[in-house]
């Protein structure tokens, strides 16, 4: 007789082939791996049932009292005691994800389990291996987790301090910034706001939501950023005010856009949702305008999960966001309402992770540029690429997301290579006046078209295989 290896002890995932589907069943059911391994009448192997398998036999036809189709002990994926673990994952594959182990006389002595990989390499990820989970934590017990708290008065006072203005009032997302920043500046009905063509929708939605009239205009061939000739030809006696963007890291040409502000009378509200810590002639992007909006959300270079920012020099703009922020309530007398107000208001919690945040930004600043350059030096050899540019001295860029311009009509195309091999790869804003519900507002796009039909955004995450990402170009597109 021979003795069985001790897999079979009390195992309740061998049953014997003669079974009934209900028995094997409840082998199945009983097992964490949702598997059983059906043994012939001298005990060795000659199937395996998964779970899904059961749902083909039944759907099929079978009942519950009916044995095993004998089709379906036939093939299955085996491997001998001793192989590799290599060896061993080789055999599985998205489907295969257990693999029992024979010995040579066919018996069963234990199984290789192995899961494939199947998340996709993502645009963003926060880093929060600082003290972010510390400061949180800390919020957390002090039972200050709504929107007061000393993490929120630390985290507008340090970033209004790193970027370099006197004051900063956070808000819920950098949307309801935006949209803040227009209120205190009593921007409303019957008002212009010119907003470039190539931006994120909330840069325009917040003027709608104030109710004034956006006005898209073009943006420069190169640098992507708002072009200053065409702010000038879209200015009227409505106009009010300008919003300038700092697209994916890019500062937006600030020297003439303050000099057509200050020319015509108009309010300048800086979108730097995508630039924390880029400067223009060595300012620093957000100290230029009136107000200048952040966004803290999960992809933005430091992160709250949602939150943003208005940053200020003037204490009269201060105190309106502060008071238009909750509610309208007078700072003076409580539920007195002067002003229909909001709720714009950030937690502590998200606060408490922001003060992390700000406490690695250089830190989080440079590996961006590292990322960026690393992309630049692996495919530096491919002709289609274009990378954002740096070649404008006053510029003084940082990295949100890399970015590039893919020529030669190939930009779907690569796309589609990249995420066909679980790389995801974004493709630029449209254009904001090729939409249905702001083409009305639509000055100019000329560049912005062109440049939103062919830019991505690549994944700017440290462990991004540039490598892999170069072979795949070189195979798919046989440049040399
Ligand atoms: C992200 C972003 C916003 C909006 O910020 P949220 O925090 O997501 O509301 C506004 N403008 C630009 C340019 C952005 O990229």
């Amino acid at each position: 007789m021979t003795t069985l290896p001790d897999f079979y002890k009390n195992n309740h995932s061998i049953c014997n082939k003669n079974s009934s589907l209900k028995e094997v069943l409840q082998y199945i059911n009983h097992e964490p791996a949702g598997i059983a391994f059906i043994t012939d009448d001298n005990q060795k192997l000659c199937g395996v049932l998964t779970d899904g398998d059961f749902r083909r036999i039944l759907l099929a036809g079978a009942a519950l009292e009916d044995t095993i189709p004998s089709q379906n002990l036939k093939n299955f994926t085996s491997a001998e005691e001793g192989e590799s673990i290599e060896e061993l994952i080789k055999k599985t594959n998205k489907i295969v994800r257990i693999i029992p182990i024979l010995n040579k006389k066919g018996y069963i002595t234990d199984y290789f389990r192995y899961e494939h990989k199947t998340h996709i390499t993502p645009v963003a990820e926060p880093s929060l291996k600082g003290n972010e989970f510390k400061y949180l934590s800390d919020a957390f017990l002090s039972t200050w987790i709504s929107s007061k708290g000393k993490y929120i008065d630390k985290f507008e006072s340090e970033f209004a301090n790193y970027i370099g203005t006197k004051h900063g009032v956070t808000t819920s997302n950098g949307t309801t910034a935006l949209h803040l920043a227009l209120k205190a500046l009593k921007i409303g009905r019957g008002d212009e706001v010119i907003v470039p063509d190539l931006t994120f929708a909330a840069t325009i939605n917040c003027v709608l939501h104030a109710e004034a009239t956006p006005v898209i205009v073009d943006v420069n061939k190169d640098f992507w950023t708002i072009c200053p000739d065409e702010i000038e030809k879209a200015i009227t006696p409505k106009t009010k005010a300008i919003i300038p963007v700092h697209i994916y890291g890019q500062p937006a040409e600030m020297d003439k856009i303050m000099a057509i502000a200050k020319k015509n009378n108009l309010y300048v509200v800086e979108d730097c949702a995508e630039s924390h810590g880029a400067s223009f002639n060595s300012q620093t992007t957000g100290t230029f305008g009136d107000i200048s909006c952040y966004s803290f959300f999960g992809n933005k270079i430091i992160t709250t999960g949602e939150g943003g920012m208005c940053l200020t020099n003037n204490p009269h703009l201060d105190e309106r966001m502060r008071m238009l922020r909750d509610h309208g309530m007078s700072k003076t007398k409580r539920y007195w309402h002067d002003e229909v107000g909001f709720n714009y208001r950030i937690t502590n919690l998200q606060a408490a992770i922001g003060v992390a945040q700000l406490e690695k930004i250089e830190q989080i600043l440079l590996e961006r540029e590292a990322i960026e350059k690393k992309y630049m030096n692996i495919l530096a050899q491919i002709p289609f690429i274009e990378w954002q540019k740096t070649n404008d001295a006053r510029r003084q860029k940082v990295v949100w997301l890399v970015a590039a311009i893919i020529n030669e009509g190939k930009r779907d195309e690569f796309i589609k290579l990249l995420r066909d091999n679980l790389i995801d790869v974004r493709p630029f804003f449209y254009s904001l006046g090729e939409m249905d519900i702001y083409k009305k507002y639509l000055f100019s796009n000329k560049n912005s078209l062109e440049i939103s039909k062919k830019g991505i955004n690549l994944p700017t995450i440290a462990q991004v295989n540039v490598e892999k990402i170069k072979q795949l170009i070189l195979e798919k597109f046989h440049h040399d």
